[in-house]
């Protein structure tokens, strides 16, 4: 009788055991329903933006460092307040700076040249060279995505470099440069931004 007793009490406490564990798993398991529900819940397109007012455009997910494929498209009185009347001659009216008046031509610090009308990183100063032209060259761009080669108007063999993101004209590419590419982007230096490396 006293063996019947132990026994029954034993089976009751194991008994009580697996319900508890099952309530336990139940209500785990309910708590991960709860945070998949509000995870796949959609989020409002007003909150998204709620900071941001009209005609305003989210720069979060914008980077300088690869063209994503979103090009910069402005009016030209827009590029001429942005930029130096000599850097809209160069980047909107594909001109070119005299030789060896642009700033950049001798820069030798270690550091990133960037579109100076969108700061699209464009080159690394471990691809500039002393061309002996009087421009800032490259043997080759940081991405080729980053940048756009396209003949030059009619009549003009030469090829033309343009930012990839906002169509600026920056320089001329030939085919006379250092191994490994041997090509010679030939830059102008208001056409760049240069920022030293920290
Ligand atoms: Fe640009």
């Amino acid at each position: 009788m006293r063996f019947g007793i132990t026994t029954t009490f034993t089976v009751l406490t194991v008994t009580a055991l697996l319900i508890a564990i099952g309530c336990a798993g139940s209500a785990a398991s309910q708590n991960e329903n709860a945070a998949a529900a509000a995870q796949s819940t959609p989020v409002p397109a007003a909150t998204k933006n709620a900071s941001m007012t009209a005609g305003e455009t989210s720069t979060a997910a914008v980077s300088d460092e690869l063209f994503d494929g979103k090009k910069i498209v402005k009016t030209d009185a827009d590029w001429r307040k942005q930029l130096s009347p000599e850097q809209y001659y160069v980047l909107r009216e594909e001109g070119t700076e005299r030789p060896y008046t642009g700033e950049l031509n001798d820069n030798k610090e270690v550091g990133d040249y960037h579109c100076a009308a969108c700061k699209l990183k464009l080159f690394s100063s471990k691809t500039k060279y002393d061309s002996e032209t009087g421009w800032p060259s490259f043997y080759q761009p940081i991405n080729k995505k980053n940048v756009t080669e396209k003949p030059e108007k009619a009549g003009d063999d030469r090829i033309e470099v343009e930012c990839a993101r906002c169509g600026s004209h920056l320089g001329h590419v030939f085919d006379d440069g250092p191994e490994p590419t041997g090509l010679r982007y030939c830059m102008n230096s208001l056409a760049l931004k240069f920022e030293k490396a920290k």
